[in-house]
């Protein structure tokens, strides 16, 4: 039998990816905000492994206004799935089905999922499926796509739907002039629309809407723009409203009357009521931002105060045993000695020095996903509109920057969910200056080295003063090539959930997993390389000291850089050098060249910097360009190299005046 495809449809936060993960076993996130999933993702259905299931951007129509949206709107017109399945948030129907409406038009057979159906029975609330099946002309199934409840049911009637190409049996939603209007386009454009490959019922609400796009892909002559301007404009007239509240007026006029007849409201649920309840703490004009700011420090102080270094000093001895052990057994081998030292000074060393942060990163996203889960996230970007509109952009800017705190990629590529190109390039500027969780190994070592008894301390300094940059930085733009206004900000406010362990688990999982992957290759190849460059001279003679290398000849060239910045020696440059293919390599880098195992290279440190070029060190590393990853990311988000370049060296020159400020600054200060 022929493979089927379905799309996975629905408003953003409905469960489309929870459903997702049920029903192919994957692991996407799934978080408790908006602008989750950006770009769609294929999985094949566990008890089904001829079906396969795209989940989408959420979208509340099908007219798109976001580059995210415009991902689920082409993929229904021209991805040709065998079938929909709408996912429809039970608790919130009249909101839903609005899309609904639209689906059916598309003549692709179609499904109907009402998810959280557990939380609508808790609170009393009933739904009449074979009513609600009849006046639609759809398949119903009732779900929890968390609880897995109903989610088999729900797979075999899509099966069944596509398999029998079983269309929904109602199109026709509309009464009196609308009615009247789409008719006569429906008419008007049917052979166009058929000649384009779009179902003409759809061309014509579309139209109807006033949707530009749809009059260019029809290909439209002048004389039918003007025949459909005289009929909308006859529609307008007659209807007392503008074309598009006419057809938003008719669609919910009748989702009323559905919903009254088959729906029982529960009235506010529990979660809902309890949501209003915490609200009025957590979003209040005054207690907003301190709580917000305690919660995070409250955070930092958990996990690099108290958690975190515990958890390390397990990590490194038992990194201790395996160094020792391999060395042990390399001795016995009677691998040469060179050989050894690739293998225990480079590799292992290099890759060691990364991985034993990995416990803290892991605490930190605990934490993080506790409070993203929860939905608490969700209300700091509605609270953080009023300050982030200070300088020039929305709280929707709120979501990629948080991200950008985990890792810039999926950052920049969050920026999609914005729909205005000014408030979209801004932000990707914006992104890199939230500390990437890339660059905690860093943090960790040198606070480590430097001031062992403030080392939560520091972190928070470290991490708002990126933030504080990034402001100033913020309004610097907004005053200068990015004047004007961002778009006004709405973002539904999801009920309070309690994060559920799997989801926190995953998301830690996640990111032990980048980590853990990019420790074994890329740290594990730079480590390698750095050692070669630093053991030989250029007619590839061991040297004894690595100053004599060819990597020290090579970094000798940039490290008059930051003679102003405090680090002169070529052995820092070259660790701003590799960090830029991943930032743990600028720990991996020092280990190698300073000779390190994993466990001293705080007292190498400590010996090698003084306390004032450390934290010069620690601002460059932490202001400056970010790493081929994300400057490819860049690239691609903004469409062409110039941009990514110019973005690398306004980074870069931020850095470096921030660095000289705080370097020369506290020599002035008598502070080195
Ligand atoms: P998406 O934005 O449509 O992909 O939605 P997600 O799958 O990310 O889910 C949004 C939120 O709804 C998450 O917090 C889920 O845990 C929660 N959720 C999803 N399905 C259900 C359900 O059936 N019942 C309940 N109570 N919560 C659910
Ligand atoms: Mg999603």
């Amino acid at each position: 039998m022929k493979e089927l495809t379905f799309a996975l449809i629905g408003n953003p936060n409905c469960g489309k990816t929870t459903l997702f993960n049920q029903l192919t076993g994957s692991n996407q996130h799934v978080g408790n905000f908006p602008g989750v999933t950006v770009d769609k993702k294929e999985g094949r259905v566990r008890s089904h492994p001829d079906v396969v299931v795209v989940d989408l951007p959420g979208i509340y129509s099908l007219s798109p206004y976001t580059a995210e949206e415009v991902v689920s709107r082409d993929f229904l017109l021209h991805g040709n799935p065998a079938g929909v399945i709408n996912i429809v948030d039970a608790t919130t129907l009249e909101r839903n089905l609005y899309l609904t409406l639209q689906l059916v038009e598309l003549r692709i057979p179609t499904v109907l999922a009402l998810n959280m159906m557990d939380e609508v029975r808790a609170n009393g609330g009933y739904i009449d499926v074979a009513a609600m099946e009849a006046e639609l002309g759809i398949p119903v199934v009732p779900i929890s796509a968390s609880k897995n409840e109903g989610v088999e049911e729900l797979c075999s009637r899509a099966i069944r739907a596509a398999r029998e190409k079983a269309l929904p049996r109602r199109v026709d939603f509309c009464t009196g002039e609308v009615h009247r209007a789409i008719h006569s386009i429906t008419h008007l454009v049917e052979q166009k629309a058929e000649l384009a490959a779009i179902p003409a019922r759809f061309a014509a609400s579309k139209l109807a809407e006033g949707d530009p796009l749809m009059a260019d892909s029809l290909h439209l002559t002048e004389s039918e723009r003007h025949l459909l301007e005289h009929l909308l404009s006859e529609m307008e007239a007659a209807h007392g409203m503008d074309r598009e509240a006419a057809m938003a007026d008719m669609r919910y006029t009748y989702i009323e009357k559905l919903c009254a007849q088959t729906v029982v409201r529960p009235g506010d649920t529990k979660e809902q009521l309890r949501s209003v309840e915490i609200d009025k703490v957590l979003t209040s004009k005054f207690w907003a931002i301190p709580i917000f700011f305690g919660i995070m420090v409250t955070i930092f102080f958990l996990t690099f105060g108290l958690i975190g270094p515990f958890l390390n000093s397990i990590m490194e001895e038992a990194l201790d045993l395996v160094a020792l052990g391999l060395s042990g057994a390399l001795v016995r081998w009677g691998v040469n000695p060179t050989l050894r030292s690739l293998v225990l000074d480079g590799a292992f060393a290099g890759v060691a020095s990364v991985l034993s942060f990995l416990p803290t990163i892991v605490t930190l996203f605990f934490f993080l996903s506790l409070l993203e889960d929860s939905g608490y996230m969700a209300r700091v970007a509605f609270v953080t509109d009023r300050l982030l509109r200070r300088i020039g952009l929305s709280g929707r800017s709120f979501v990629p920057l948080l991200i950008g705190f985990g890792c810039s990629v999926p950052a920049i590529m969050a920026t999609r969910t914005l729909a205005s190109e000014r408030d979209r390039k801004m932000t990707i500027r914006l992104t890199p200056f939230m500390s990437c969780s890339a660059k905690l190994p860093i943090y960790s070592v040198f606070t480590l080295a430097f001031f062992p008894k403030h080392r939560a301390l520091v972190m928070c300094c470290l991490y708002f003063g990126g933030m504080l940059v990034g402001i100033l930085y913020g309004l610097l733009l907004k005053n200068t090539a990015f004047k004007g206004n961002p778009i006004p900000f709405v973002m539904e406010l999801p009920a309070y959930r309690l994060p559920s362990p799997k989801s926190v688990l995953l998301h830690m999982w996640e990111k032990a997993k980048d980590f853990l992957v990019k420790a074994f290759t890329i740290i594990f190849v730079a480590s390698l390389v750095v050692w070669c460059l630093q053991s030989f001279d250029f007619g590839f003679n061991p040297v004894d000291d690595s100053s004599r290398s060819m990597l020290a000849s090579v970094s000798r060239l940039i490290a008059p850089i930051f003679i102003p910045l405090g680090f002169s020696d070529w052995r820092a440059a070259t660790a701003l050098v590799t960090g830029l293919s991943a930032k743990e390599a600028v720990v991996s880098t020092l280990s190698v060249l300073l000779g390190a195992g994993d466990a001293e290279l705080p007292t190498l440190l400590a010996g090698f910097f003084t306390p004032l070029q450390a934290v010069s060190f620690l601002t460059f590393t932490l202001l400056y360009m970010p790493c081929v990853a994300a400057m490819a990311a860049v690239k691609r988000e903004m469409g062409g190299w110039k941009a990514a370049v110019s973005l690398m060296a306004q980074q870069t020159g931020v850095a470096w005046l921030v660095a000289l400020f705080v370097y020369q600054g506290g020599r002035l200060l008598g502070l080195g």
